[in-house]
């Protein structure tokens, strides 16, 4: 039985005032839509209305309050964002209902009173952002997405006839909202889409003016344009790529990773090495040379980590297709990788593909897989102890009363027991946010989240680093 989806909750949106006001509503959209929200076209639809105020003259402050009480009336459940947002006491002392009220230009904020108000459904086939990140993303780390939507029609993918085909976001956008967020407190910047190398095919990679230079609308100038990006302390964001796939253009990213540019990660999602597999999943970039240029990357940028993820039983797949797939894993390394057993999503046009892999072929398979992997991931990991690396902070345990044992924290056994002191977790620049692997630390007296740190590692397992600052 295919599988059904979740109904994602739906927001309303009223949007008053200037044409500022419009392009604070469509960034709010669009960090809605990236975590897994649907758009309602009336109030009767929407899980929770969002009035976008405009408190400029008396006269739009009265068509604003006029438009809080309509969406009170009709739905009930309002937030409420905006110039007007300065006036809380206003609006709350007239509608006491209100769910919350944010100012201007609070994305952060008023994208939280949503996610409370109306919380996501995390939907494994259709979000981009992994389940923990929906939920409320530390402003350390942000999100940034460059399209939606995909050309592609993979055969287990809903997407398309969900999202419809790939609409690219205008460059000079994206990167403005990136100085934004970089400006904000964002040290590190996840490009999230559903095929990020196929940037701006939509828009014939039309340029933008940013910074007194025209970007086009490509993947390599807008990860180069990300990599000149400052923060306010003068260090260099790191700028994460997700959901890549192997074009003959990404290699033109590879040195601007090299130089330090953008973070030496790549998140490619092969999904099978098989080519007959991959036929008849029919994926995009399906060409035979990956491993090559596996290797001429590794050349390029030794510190280089490529992620990526698999499907074990598709309809047809045989034994022999499986070995083809664990050799090729063998043969190339990866850094990280996730698997999943096939599951027929409702809709998809796999569902109707015949020879359909039994229930405990596919188990057994993602067991074989997950061994072969881990055992690579602790290779890898274990290679890294005793050098010094970047490990950007990402939570900080509580400093226990005197007296008190203190927490374990992360350390729990087996791992070394460093519990002694205030540990602290981080990432480094091989682990993206909730899917990958974490840096524990000890010693870390004195570093809050957000902090970048040189972490000498002392020991590792399968997917994790245990180390001390340096
Ligand atoms: S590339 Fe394939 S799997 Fe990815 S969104 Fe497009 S159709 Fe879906």
């Amino acid at each position: 039985m295919a599988k059904t989806l979740p109904t994602p909750p739906r927001v309303g949106m009223v949007s008053l005032g200037c044409p500022k006001a419009l392009v604070d509503s469509e960034r709010i959209l669009t960090k809605l839509r990236a975590n897994g929200y649907d758009m309602s076209p009336d109030y009767a639809g929407a899980d929770v209305v969002l009035v976008n105020t405009c408190g400029f003259l008396d006269s739009a402050k009265e068509e604003s309050l006029e438009a809080i009480g309509e969406a009170i009336a009709e739905n009930g459940r309002v937030v409420v964002t905006g110039c007007m947002g300065n006036e809380a006491e206003v609006i709350r002392a007239r509608f006491p209902a209100v769910l919350a009220v944010t100012g201007p230009q609070q994305y952060e904020a008023v994208v939280n009173a949503v996610l409370e108000a109306a919380p996501p459904v995390a939907n494994p086939y259709l979000d981009l952002v992994p389940e923990a990140g929906l939920k409320l993303t530390p402003r350390h780390y942000s999100y940034l997405k460059i399209s939606e939507g995909c050309n592609h029609r993979c055969a287990f993918c809903i997407i398309p006839s969900i999202r419809g085909d790939l609409a690219s976001r205008r460059p000079d956008a994206i990167l403005r909202e990136a100085e934004k967020l970089v400006a904000a407190g964002t040290r590190e910047l996840l490009v999230i889409s559903q095929d990020t190398s196929a940037y701006g095919v939509d828009i014939r990679h039309q340029p933008r003016e940013w910074r007194g230079r025209e970007v086009r609308a490509h993947m390599t100038d807008l990860t180069a344009a990300l990599g000149e990006l400052r923060t306010p302390e003068g260090e260099r964001p790191w700028v994460r790529l997700h959901y890549v796939y192997p074009y003959p253009h990404v290699d033109q990213v590879i040195p601007l990773m090299a130089e330090g540019l953008i973070t030496p990660y790549l998140d490619i999602p092969f999904q099978h090495a098989s080519p007959k597999v991959l036929k008849a999943m029919k994926r995009p970039a399906n060409e035979a040379k990956v491993l090559e240029r596996l290797r001429n990357w590794r050349a390029i940028c030794p510190d280089i980590a490529v992620r990526s993820s698999f499907v074990v039983g598709f309809p047809g797949e045989t034994e022999e297709d499986f070995q083809y797939l664990l050799g090729w894993l063998a043969e190339a390394r990866l850094d990280r990788v996730g698997a999943f057993r096939f599951e027929p999503v409702e809709g998809a046009a796999a569902n109707a593909l015949p020879d359909p892999v039994p229930e405990e072929v596919k188990e057994e398979r993602y067991q074989r897989v997950m061994a072969l992997t881990a055992q690579i991931s602790a290779d890898k990991l274990a290679a890294k102890v005793g050098r010094t690396i970047d490990v950007l902070i990402d939570r900080v345990d509580d400093v226990p009363p005197p007296g008190e044992q203190p927490d374990k924290g992360h350390f729990d056994a087996p791992h070394p027991p460093h519990h002694h002191d205030v540990g602290a977790t981080g990432r480094s620049k091989a682990d993206a946010p909730e899917i990958d692997g974490e840096v524990h630390l000890r010693d870390a007296a004195g570093l809050k989240p957000g902090d970048f740190v040189k972490v000498l590692i002392e020991d590792s397992d399968e997917h994790d680093l245990y180390g001390v600052p340096a």
